[in-house]
């Protein structure tokens, strides 16, 4: 794939999260900071769950096809 920015190259690789809630998109005023944390609380903000919720002690971890530009500082993601 190439760059949506510069259109070099991307190199393909994963974003990985440890020991998380979830991933979330949020808005810029969004938050994933609710006691319970649930579905309908992140899309209700405009927020699409990518991972989660995930309201235990156990460890989480969450894995995403990335793809990196290290000339614009880039990463697209898939979902
Ligand atoms: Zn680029």
């Amino acid at each position: 794939m190439n760059c949506p920015v510069c259109g070099k190259e991307m190199e393909q690789g994963k974003v990985v999260t440890s020991y998380s809630r979830g991933v979330y998109f949020l808005p810029p005023d969004g938050d994933a900071d609710a006691f319970i944390l649930t579905t309908k609380y992140i899309t209700k903000q405009g927020g699409i769950v990518l991972d989660g919720p995930y309201n235990t002690n156990f460890p989480n971890d969450s894995e995403f096809s990335a793809a990196i530009c290290r000339n614009c500082r880039k990463i697209v993601l898939a979902y």
